[in-house]
């Protein structure tokens, strides 16, 4: 576990053309501990963006706050009323950074907001997005969600032609392209940029006017649009990382932003043109095996769908006798429920998550320091004891984590525990904005199924296999999906992320 000196500031708000002034910022010093030793995946980003709405900046906190799992370490929103651009962004969750008081600088009717867990550039507020550039072609405010492939060579071209970049994010590459394009109209040029870019993107931008969102043109990243109907006048268009926004929104979902597709909303109503065309399908699969909400729909599926699926699969491809099926909470439980009812075995809620555990834990006392775990997951024990147990849990990264969550499962009285995941293994680090240990930590790709399942101490241990997960994530048969972290298959011509790239990796 790692302790370090942590230095955090909250609450900037940019310099603007409202020539508003500067929030007050408040630094402080304290010592961090990660509970998570052995973490899941990193969530990627979550993005909204709302046109036409009196308080738009609220329908963006409201939206960020239900796309706060997809990010946690930063937040930013930014505004336009026809004029000017305003934008704050701070280090920590959502409702922490937007208070009443915050949300009162921001006015307009138009809104971009992010949520951010940092991939590429460092987790310094420098890099909370939306990020907003003055550039050649008027204000321009982005916010992203991916990772782009081909950082180098777009930076040193873009530097060469006399670019100063404002971040080491690798958002504002997009920005310094339409600033840099020679096309002759804002639309044409953004369209330029991102048919330069390669990689993952789900964006949405902003000027003083227009609101524009887009998708790279593979699909990697999900991206909706909704609408707000209005009695009184124009109806408000939204968009969001994913559907479960909309509800908080009282939006309904209109359709996804296509893959390759840029999406305008001005005055005048939706306008819609397909800047890339010809690309296969890669929406990430691993959205719905952890990453988005079972409350949310993805690429025209339901994650609720395709992971009851998965627990069904699990059931059908690696079903053994047991006594009890227990979630390993809370991104187990779909999956866990699909497979109890398929085996037709008892659903026990046998683990308790601490929801409290925040991203940090402040440790009182070195004696804790061995909690892990413990701190965030707690078993029952009248539900355990005696019992013969299958554990579903969503992915096995390094391994530590799954071997302390058997043990604790045994120590509350397991007769026997069976772990069944509802993802393969995962064998390759991930470059399309899910932060994944390298391929030297990655436990999969270093051991067998069976040299797993003795390092985790398991009595037994199956993974869904490839056919049987995409299976389960297709409903209509035709979405086609990125499986590089469990193939090592990538979907983009070059990987060229030196900052992320693991040295033991074999692409
Ligand atoms: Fe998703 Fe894995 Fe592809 Fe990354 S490599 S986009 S996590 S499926």
């Amino acid at each position: 576990m790692t302790q370090r000196l942590f230095q955090g500031v909250i609450g900037e708000l940019e310099e603007t053309s409202l020539g508003a002034p500067g929030l007050a910022s408040e630094t402080w010093d304290f010592f961090q501990t990660n509970p998570n030793e052995d973490p899941k995946l990193k969530e990627e980003c979550g993005v909204v963006a709302v046109h036409g709405h009196p308080d738009a900046a609220r329908e963006a906190y409201l939206g960020l706050y239900a796309l706060q799992h997809r990010g946690q370490e930063s937040a930013g929103i930014a505004t336009a009323d026809g004029q000017h651009l305003a934008n704050i962004k701070g280090m920590g969750l959502v409702s922490e950074i937007f208070t009443e008081d915050v949300l009162a600088k921001l006015p307009g009717s138009m809104a971009i907001g992010h949520t951010r867990y940092s991939t590429t550039g460092d987790s310094a507020l420098l890099n909370a997005q939306p990020i907003r550039v003055d550039s050649t072609k008027g204000l321009i405010a982005i916010a992203h969600n991916g990772n782009l492939v081909n950082l180098g060579n777009l930076r040193t071209s873009l530097e060469r032609a006399g670019a100063y970049f404002q971040t080491t994010s690798d958002s504002e590459i997009i920005v310094q392209l339409i600033a840099h394009s020679s096309a002759s109209s804002l639309v044409d040029a953004i369209a330029d940029s991102l048919s330069q870019v390669e990689g993952a993107f789900s964006i949405v931008m902003m000027t003083r006017d227009r609101i524009f969102a887009a998708r790279d043109p593979r699909g990697f990243r999900p991206l909706s649009m909704g609408r707000i109907r209005n009695s009184d006048g124009p109806d408000t268009i939204v968009f969001a990382s994913e559907t479960c926004a909309f509800d908080l929104l009282r939006a309904e979902y209109e359709r996804d932003v296509l893959p390759g597709e840029l999406v305008m909303v001005t005055e005048d109503g939706v306008t819609s043109r397909q800047y890339a065309t010809g690309y296969p399908q890669s929406s990430c699969i691993f959205e719905h095996v952890y990453f988005a909400r079972p409350d949310s729909r993805i690429f025209g599926r339901w994650v609720q769908e395709s992971r009851d699926q998965m627990g069904r699969q699990l059931a059908r491809e690696s079903g053994v006798p047991a006594d009890v099926v227990v979630p390993v909470p809370d991104s187990g439980v779909t999956a866990a429920l699909g497979y109890a009812e398929e085996a037709r075995i008892p659903f026990r809620m046998g683990l308790i998550r601490n929801h409290y555990v925040g991203r940090t834990f402040i440790e009182p006392e070195q004696r804790v320091r061995d909690f892990g775990v413990r701190l965030k997951l707690n078993p029952v024990h009248n539900l355990l004891e005696g019992k013969r147990v299958i554990l579903i849990d969503d992915s096995i990264i390094r391994g530590t984590t799954s071997r302390k969550i058997v043990r604790m499962v045994r120590g509350a009285g397991a007769k026997e525990v069976h772990l069944r995941i509802s993802c393969p293994p995962t064998i390759s680090p991930c470059f399309y904005g899910v932060d994944t240990p390298s391929k030297r930590d990655l436990i999969a790709a270093n051991k067998s199924v069976e040299e797993i399942r003795q390092f985790i101490e398991a009595d037994s241990l199956a993974y869904i296999s490839l056919e049987g997960l995409l299976k389960s994530c297709d409903g209509n048969g035709h979405t086609r999906y990125c499986t590089a972290c469990y193939t090592g298959n990538y979907p983009t011509q070059w990987v060229d992320v030196e900052d992320i790239l693991p040295a033991a990796a074999a692409i």
